[in-house]
């Protein structure tokens, strides 16, 4: 495992190394790459242009293209089949490349980059060829431990963040209930304090990887009432007594991604359990909200690119009355439009991303990438599934699976309509209530 991770470390350092030397001729090399006319990289952007990704994010992305393409694409089919994927074993792979903790800290096992790469991991994980996989990952990366990265004790990072890290252990996230989940405040998990220790009750639903997880990153209520201030975040071994998987939930997308519900009877957990300050969980989660959305961005992205670029391939070649069906110009048009769509996407992520790796609040602007993300992939799943004819109808090709994987984008970590209150507030135009 350290051999890999090493070996990673020191391509990027290699490549720094390179790209320092670059930039101290620039004006040769921009000269030299005008008259070259260099390999475009993904966005269309040149590897030495590119206005985000250096070559130690190509490098990164480059390596985790072989493994996608080597340990986890020609498994999907299957996991899809089965509705479930191997976490354990996926996860450790992608552990001992160290593609786990990218922007994590190195102390726990973590490559110590900025979120930059973090997203460059997610436009590459768009490669995988379903959304479930991905979603795993980004649950484990993303979306459960970036605020146990960032407020979590010395010791809770120990046991929950290094193995998480390494791909020793599994992790989930919890913070929807059956009657809450875009209304975050109206949780009904209770923890309370008996001792040293919080007694849990109450369930969740909707958990991504939860019928596999070790641990659980758990929004519950810590006093009474139903205010921001009165929840936390605590790590949850999901190995406690009185933790109980009710069902894996049948869905229609996602199919390889394992959905639980879970119950919570008198469940102990130690009060250092606790992310950070107890009553700061919300806010804590609004934080990890935000590095949650960029990821998804990017990873649909890439899955946009990928279904635009294959419905390109396959309605060349398929032809109707006496010509293919990508030279009628409705058709090309409108993928024309799809892809300036993607690439107007691209650049609102990039743009974020920079901002946000500087220590700008991006909230405004990550909502907007993400509802727009949703938004734009409902339409590239129903215009290319549509010029497939009935052939885009059946199981066998990749864009009836985004069909399907992709509609989760205008609902899952915050529907669209929470993604539009949150721009809304930034832009004041949401009515006050009258003075009582
Ligand atoms: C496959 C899958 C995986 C998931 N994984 C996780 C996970 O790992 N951890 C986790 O905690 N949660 C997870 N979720 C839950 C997900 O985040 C929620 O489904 C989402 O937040 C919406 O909550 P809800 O389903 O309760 O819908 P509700 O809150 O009941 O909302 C229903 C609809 O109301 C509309 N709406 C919402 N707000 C407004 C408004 N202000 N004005 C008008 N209309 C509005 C929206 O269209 C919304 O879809 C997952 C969900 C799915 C389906």
């Amino acid at each position: 495992m350290a051999l890999r991770v090493t070996v990673l470390r020191l391509n990027l350092a290699a490549i720094h190394h390179v790209n320092n030397l670059y930039s101290v001729s620039s004006t040769r090399k921009l000269t030299e790459n005008v008259a070259s006319k260099p390999k475009a990289a993904s966005g269309g952007e040149t590897m030495t242009g590119h206005l985000l990704y250096t070559p130690e994010h190509l490098a990164l992305k480059e390596s985790l293209k072989k493994i996608i393409d080597q340990e986890i694409n020609p498994y999907v089919d299957q996991w899809e089949a089965e509705g479930i994927f191997p976490a354990h074993k996926v996860f450790k792979i992608l552990g001992n490349a160290g593609f786990l903790g990218v922007n994590k800290p190195v102390e726990y096992g973590g490559l110590g980059l900025d979120f930059s790469y973090s997203i460059a991991m997610s436009e590459e994980l768009g490669n995988i060829r379903c959304g479930g996989i991905p979603m795993a990952i980004g649950v484990q990366t993303d979306m459960a431990t970036p605020a146990l990265a960032r407020f979590g004790s010395a010791e809770l990072k120990k046991e929950f963040l290094l193995p998480s890290i390494m791909g020793d252990k599994v992790a989930c996230l919890g913070v929807s209930e059956v009657g809450a989940g875009s209304d975050v405040a109206t949780i009904k998990t209770k923890a309370v304090r008996d001792g040293d220790e919080y007694v849990v009750n109450g369930g969740k639903m909707w958990t991504t990887n939860g019928t596999q997880a070790d641990w659980m990153c758990l929004l519950a209520n810590t006093s009474d009432g139903l205010s921001h201030k009165n929840k936390s975040l605590i790590c949850l071994p999901m190995n406690s007594p009185g933790v109980r998987i009710a069902r894996k939930i049948d869905k229609m997308g996602m199919r390889s991604s394992d959905t639980a519900e879970v119950f919570f009877d008198d469940v102990r957990v130690p009060c250092k359990n606790v992310i950070g300050r107890e009553g700061m969980g919300f806010t804590y989660q609004m934080l990890q909200f935000q590095e949650e959305r960029l990821w998804a961005v990017g990873n649909i992205l890439t899955m946009m690119e990928n279904v635009i670029r294959e419905t390109i391939q396959y309605t060349r070649q398929r032809t109707i009355f006496k010509m293919p069906v990508l030279h009628h110009q409705s058709v090309y048009f409108r993928l024309a439009e799809l892809e300036t769509e993607v690439e107007l996407l691209r650049s609102l992520l990039h743009r974020a991303t920079a901002l946000y790796i500087r220590g700008n609040d991006v909230t405004k602007l990550a909502s907007m990438a993400k509802l727009k993300a949703g938004r734009l992939a409902r339409e590239v799943g129903d215009s290319c599934l549509q010029y497939w004819g009935g052939m885009g109808y059946t199981n066998d090709v990749l864009v009836s699976r985004f069909y399907r994987d992709a509609r989760l984008c205008s609902i899952g970590g915050g529907a669209d309509e929470v993604m539009l209150s949150i721009i809304s507030k930034y832009m004041d135009t949401v009515p006050k209530a009258p003075p009582k």
